[in-house]
């Protein structure tokens, strides 16, 4: 009988990587007794990583749980940008590289700890002089240069909170944040590098301005200087780096206390209406610093290497907080992966001696379509670690990873989490954990994660369900700004006590963990429900398949017929005979049940523009229904165009 919380396809795989040894001799975390530690008494766990920070005032009590608020080391005050930069300015890290920064045009720059706190203190002082006071909204919408994590530090250093906008969103996206979070100051550049090409953010800036009246003032950098000459309001605007100059680099950091927010920032929008996520000081802090320590296997010498825009969550706790919280050296690059050619990102970590490196699987499927004799020409042997996070990654695409870009040496840490988590909550340890392609494997120490049915009960080994977390986390999202009421419902209704995080996972016999895709997503056939995942993962297998995204459409018969939109390796030629192979391919991996009904060869998939594919534009293209909320669409030529070609071809 088909019972409604299974996801009933199962992808097999028995491939595992245990910890290289030497990698594990000098791990930063290479005793698993941490994991029963943890769980013995999560609250001392966490209590511990949080006095690693520094504070003004130390905390009196751990955690208050009135669900679903929480509220995590009351009573202490602490300041992030402190702990980001003094710290290590007053010790021995004061002239380390705190920002190693790569232009896409080429241009580099270096920002050592101490470098890095005057320019902080100087913008500080400078959003001062513009009124901006603790507790106000500053929005930040900036590209990948030095001034974005100088800008979100100077926020946190005089308690101000930041919202930062992707810089690739549009006017109208930028209003609704600025709107949403009633910001008093915009911090923007006159543009942009994307390709070669300039995107006008001043423009934008403007536009969205225009229906945005809580913003008093725009500090506006100069990146592209003549060749994008903007327009100026003197009463609103000013240069970033004429209010600089004015400005002494002295700027005492405010006491925050523990629960101040820090920032709001907006998830990405793929299941719907993008979320104002509130994150806490004290907690988030906790989370990420220590997350960063043991996930990334931070040593004192390492160049580490987040490839997100700051514009996303990862960006925000993997390429700032985190890093700069621990003393580490981040590599920070504006630019796409394919320019000026498609070998860039193995440039920049030859170039610097990279030795973490954490991307998206969606950036590794786009390496697999172009081939791995990009990464060949490069030396990557500086690489010892590398990290995927922002969607399942299909085994074959970790296989991939390992081999041409870790070169079978270098472990791999699946990491799952999302805005609302703040920090990584379920990824291996990669001194203690030995890996299977395509499984986050474990939470956490400190973590409490289960898969529940309906009922909100644990299922058993290999059966699917709902992704729960169970017990509060320091970096865990206060709430939704503005929207209380939200908060509640989103994330806490559906079974008391638990936080819903809206993926489907499994956990299989050895207590690993399998992300199956968004519960939206899940695919009902006949009554047997099917996780997106495990068919496109079995898609990417075949040696023609770059990447995949399949849907459930409607069917009178089935409920829903499983249609997949398939993009091919680069050398690759579509054809009937293929389709008809790769639903056999299908059926031959998971069964006959997850064979898809249609395939659809598509050069192109609809993504947010943090790289995830939007599965619900898809169902409204193969349904035939208007398309949902875009705005967080990274191009909407693509999903236009593949409906046009669509309907053409299916009728
Ligand atoms: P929205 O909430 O607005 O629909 P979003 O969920 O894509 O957008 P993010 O917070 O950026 O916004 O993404 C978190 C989600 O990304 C997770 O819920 C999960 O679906 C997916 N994800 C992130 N990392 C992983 C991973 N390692 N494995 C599987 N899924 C992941
Ligand atoms: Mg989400």
């Amino acid at each position: 009988m088909a019972s409604d919380e299974r996801f009933e396809a199962l992808l097999q795989e028995h491939r595992r990587f245990a910890p290289p040894p030497d990698f594990a001799a000098r791990a930063v975390v290479a005793d698993p007794t941490i994991y029963d530690k943890a769980a013995a008494d999560p609250e001392a766990f966490w209590a511990e990583e949080a006095r690693r920070l520094d504070w003004f005032e130390p905390f009196r009590e751990i955690l208050r749980w009135d669900p679903p608020h929480a509220q995590w080391f009351l009573g202490g005050r602490l300041n992030a940008a402190y702990n980001c930069l003094d710290r290590h300015i007053q010790g021995p890290r004061r002239n380390k590289a705190a920002i190693i920064w790569e232009g896409e045009p080429g241009d580099s720059r270096v920002l050592t700890y101490d470098q890095l706190g005057r320019e902080v203190g100087k913008f500080a002082n400078v959003l001062k002089r513009l009124g901006v006071k603790k507790g106000d909204r500053v929005t930040i919408y900036l590209p990948m240069i030095p001034e974005l994590p100088i800008a979100m530090l100077a926020c946190a250093r005089i308690g101000a909170v930041h919202s930062v906008v992707f810089g690739g969103f549009s006017a109208e996206a930028l209003r609704d944040r600025i709107n949403d979070a009633q910001a008093s100051v915009l911090v923007t550049a006159d543009a942009g590098w994307r390709r070669g090409n300039l995107i006008p953010l001043k423009a934008n800036a403007d536009a969205a301005l225009r229906d945005a009246p809580s913003v008093r003032h725009t500090v506006v950098v100069r990146r592209v200087g003549d060749r994008a000459p903007v327009d100026w309001h003197p009463e609103r605007d000013v240069w970033w780096h004429e209010a600089v100059a004015a400005s002494p680099a002295h700027c005492p950091p405010e006491p925050m206390d523990s629960e101040d927010p820090l920032f709001i920032l907006y998830t990405s929008g793929t299941t719907g209406k993008p979320k104002g996520i509130v994150h806490s000081t004290g907690g988030y802090l906790t989370g990420v610093a220590a997350t960063t320590r043991m996930v990334f296997d931070l040593h004192e010498e390492d160049v580490y290497f987040c490839t997100a825009d700051i514009g996303w969550v990862t960006g925000h706790s993997y390429i700032v907080y985190g890093p700069l919280a621990n003393g580490a050296t981040t590599v920070m690059y504006e630019g796409s992966p394919d320019w000026p050619d498609r070998g860039r990102m193995w440039a920049i970590v030859e170039k610097y001696g990279v030795n973490i490196y954490y991307t998206a699987p969606t950036a590794i499927r786009a390496q697999m379509r172009w081939g791995p004799e990009w990464p060949a020409r490069y030396d990557l042997s500086s690489l010892r670690l590398l990290g995927t996070v922002g969607e399942p990654i299909n085994p074959e695409a970790w296989m991939w990873y390992h081999e041409h870009i870790g070169r079978g040496r270098t472990p791999i840490v699946d990491t799952w989490w999302q805005t609302e988590t703040g920090a990584i909550m379920i990824s291996p340890l990669p001194g203690i954990t030995a890996t299977k392609p395509g499984s986050a494997t474990r939470p956490l120490p400190g973590v409490s994660a289960a898969v529940v049915n309906e009922r909100g009960e644990p299922v058993g080994p290999g059966e699917g369900g709902y992704l729960v977390l169970t017990r509060p986390w320091p970096s865990m999202l206060r709430t939704i700004y503005g929207d209380d009421e939200r908060y509640r419902a989103q994330y806490w209704s559906r079974f008391p006590g638990m936080y819903l995080t809206g993926d489907g996972a499994r956990v299989d016999e050895d207590g690993y963990f399998w992300l199956l895709g968004r519960v939206d997503d899940v695919i009902n056939v006949s009554g047997h429900r099917i996780g997106t995942m495990e068919v496109e993962s079995a898609l990417v297998d075949h040696a023609a398949v770059a990447e995949a995204a399949v849907i459930g459409r409607h069917d009178e018969l089935k409920g829903q017929a499983i249609a997949a939109f398939v993009t091919l390796k680069e050398s690759v030629p579509a054809s009937d005979a293929l389709k008809a192979e790769l639903k056999a391919h299908v059926a031959q991996k998971i069964g006959a049940l997850a064979r898809p009904d249609d395939i659809f060869f598509t050069a192109e998939l609809p993504k947010t523009r943090s790289g995830k594919i939007m599965r619900r534009l898809l169902r409204d293209i193969a349904e035939g229904r208007a398309l949902g909320d875009t705005t967080t669409l990274a191009d909407p030529a693509v999903v236009q165009q593949l409906k046009a070609q669509y309907e053409e071809a299916e009728g």
